[in-house]
């Protein structure tokens, strides 16, 4: 496998949208990090109506959580997971995306694959 070409970022930042445009056209591994991108982005736009509502989210989180253990069957492990959900939510902690059921990486990113 030859150098992974790193010109995709220094478009995005310094170049304008024809230029790259053109060198996706000819570069396979920039295109595919440009869809990579998309549907990040896409995510993204998807995920801040929920932030906006995080209130109202959160209540329904709750909602949905107690619905669940009483509907569920309770097992001791998972009455102990929504003890830890709701401690976060009653101490005021920001919900993290893993928190809102996306797949995230080590460092709390949503993981695209
Ligand atoms: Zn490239």
């Amino acid at each position: 496998m030859t150098k992974k070409c790193e010109k995709y970022e220094a478009l995005l930042q310094f170049s304008d949208e024809a230029t790259l445009m053109a060198h996706l056209e000819e570069c396979e591994e920039c295109r595919a990090e440009h869809e990579k991108m998309q549907r990040v982005s896409e995510l993204i736009k998807e995920v801040k109506p929920l932030f906006n509502k995080k209130q109202k989210y959160t209540k329904l989180k709750v909602a949905c959580l107690l619905f669940l253990t009483l509907v569920g069957g309770a097992t001791l492990e998972i009455t102990d997971a929504n003890y830890g959900i709701l401690d976060t939510i009653k101490y005021g902690e920001e919900l993290t995306l893993e928190d809102l059921g996306f797949p995230v990486d080590d460092y709390g990113m949503i993981k695209v694959d």
